[in-house]
């Protein structure tokens, strides 16, 4: 579902690949559950909705990575003494250090 994908997001679920009703949710029907179609509204293969759908995770795996990543150099940094008084132990009870 880039510039040069064939692909467009499935108008029924809005891209999400299912229906949900009051009492009941499923898999969209005009997409099979994939969230996207082709240009005109046919659904995709599932031959190829598998090669689309791990493109999507692939995608989104780096992004976790990445916030991941960042997350970790934004965190402060703590020392081995804070950490340790942070711990709390099966016991319920802390390091005091002593
Ligand atoms: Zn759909």
């Amino acid at each position: 579902m880039t510039a040069t994908s064939p692909y467009v997001r499935c108008a029924a679920c809005q891209g999400t690949g299912r229906w949900a009703g009051m009492f009941h949710r499923g898999l969209c029907a005009a997409c099979a559950g994939v969230g996207a179609v082709f240009e005109g509204g046919a659904p995709i293969a599932p031959e190829e909705a598998v090669l689309l759908l791990r493109q999507q995770l692939n995608e989104r795996n780096d992004q976790l990575r990445a916030a991941r990543a960042e997350l970790q150099r934004l965190r402060p940094r703590r020392s081995p003494d804070e950490v340790m008084r942070e711990a709390v132990y099966p016991s319920g009870s802390r390091y005091h250090g002593d």
